[in-house]
């Protein structure tokens, strides 16, 4: 069984001695930053990812996640963590407050991610993607996209991916190949992509991905690549998750020491294209993306 005691007397001498957290706490937006809140929060995030997760560790890397019958299986030593983290409100604790995060200094995650990261790696990576996600839309939404998603990736209630690459597109992005056709207020996409960090579960009841993807007359290279959301339910009025859509995992990789991370290829329009909108304006994506890859 994997052991994992956060180092929180040194993570607490470098945040407030060293990295200034108390003069961070002193911006507007902040003030909730007090040292006594630091302290409560590092003590019970070290409690949570020392006993919650870090015991979950060894066992889900040797179980892995598997596709079976066109649906990823989850290491069953994760069985119910997603839920307790959700409910335990961490993925929203340096979330921005409109959407219904808790607003605190993005510094405080620094030290709880990396508590996170070392109970669990393979599984850390689920929120991690979803915070990535958070900022694209946040900085390059539409203020509709940021509605629909934003309020349920803060919170952890749905989970999103970075889609670039491709078989043939890993460093080289310019070789990316995946459709967008517009088609009324969407576009239709089709294209494989490989690599997607946990690009298939059922912990949640909708998966956000954010795809690279070209425009018909887009230009060769960098510069015609777009980004575009693409939900895999369709997203209902009520804001609730729908119909569908046109993306499936079609594999699972086997990757050392983080088996339990479900690294999917994705196949996105095997039948009728899946529907995706455009994030920002077309062949602007790549810049859109680094925000979410920083
Ligand atoms: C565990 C895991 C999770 C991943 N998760 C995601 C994800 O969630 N979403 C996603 O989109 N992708 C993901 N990836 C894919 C990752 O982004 C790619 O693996 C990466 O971009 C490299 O591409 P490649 O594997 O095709 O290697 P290549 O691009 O083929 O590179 C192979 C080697 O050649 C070198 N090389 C490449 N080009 C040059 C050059 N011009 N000059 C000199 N050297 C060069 C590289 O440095 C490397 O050493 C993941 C990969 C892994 C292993």
């Amino acid at each position: 069984m994997t052991v994992y005691n956060a180092p929180v007397d040194d993570m607490k001498f470098l945040l407030n001695n060293v990295l200034g957290m108390e003069s961070i706490a002193q911006l507007t937006g902040y003030e909730e930053a007090t040292p006594d809140m630091v302290d409560a929060i590092i003590d019970e995030a070290a409690r949570f990812y020392g006993e919650v997760l870090a015991p979950t560790n060894k066992a889900a890397d040797s179980q892995g996640s598997r596709l079976e019958g066109g649906k990823v299986i989850t290491a069953p030593a994760l069985d119910g963590i997603y839920q307790q983290i959700v409910e335990a409100g961490w993925p929203g604790l340096t979330g921005d407050i409109n959407y219904g995060g808790q607003g605190l200094p993005a510094l405080l995650a620094v030290a709880v991610d990396e508590m996170s990261q070392s109970a669990n790696m393979a599984f850390s990576l689920c929120p991690m993607l979803t915070k990535g996600v958070v900022t694209a839309l946040s900085l390059y939404g539409s203020d509709e996209q940021k509605q629909i998603y934003l309020y349920n990736l803060v919170s952890g209630t749905w989970t999103g991916t970075m889609n670039l690459t491709e078989p043939q597109a890993g460093s080289d992005l310019a070789a990316v190949r995946t459709k967008a056709v517009p088609s009324g207020d969407h576009y239709l996409l089709s294209g494989q992509k490989i690599f997607i960090t946990w690009g298939d579960h059922d912990y949640t009841d909708n998966i956000i991905h954010l795809v690279l993807a070209r425009t018909p007359d887009a230009p060769e290279g960098v510069k015609g690549i777009s980004l575009f959301v693409v939900p895999k339910f369709m997203i209902n009025d009520d804001g609730s998750a729908g119909e569908r859509n046109d993306v499936h995992c079609v594999g699972v990789e086997h990757k050392l020491g983080i088996h339990a991370s479900p690294t999917c290829a994705l196949s996105f329009g095997d039948n009728d294209g899946a529907v995706g909108y455009l994030v920002g304006e077309e062949n602007q994506g790549l810049i859109y993306m680094f925000a979410m890859m920083n």
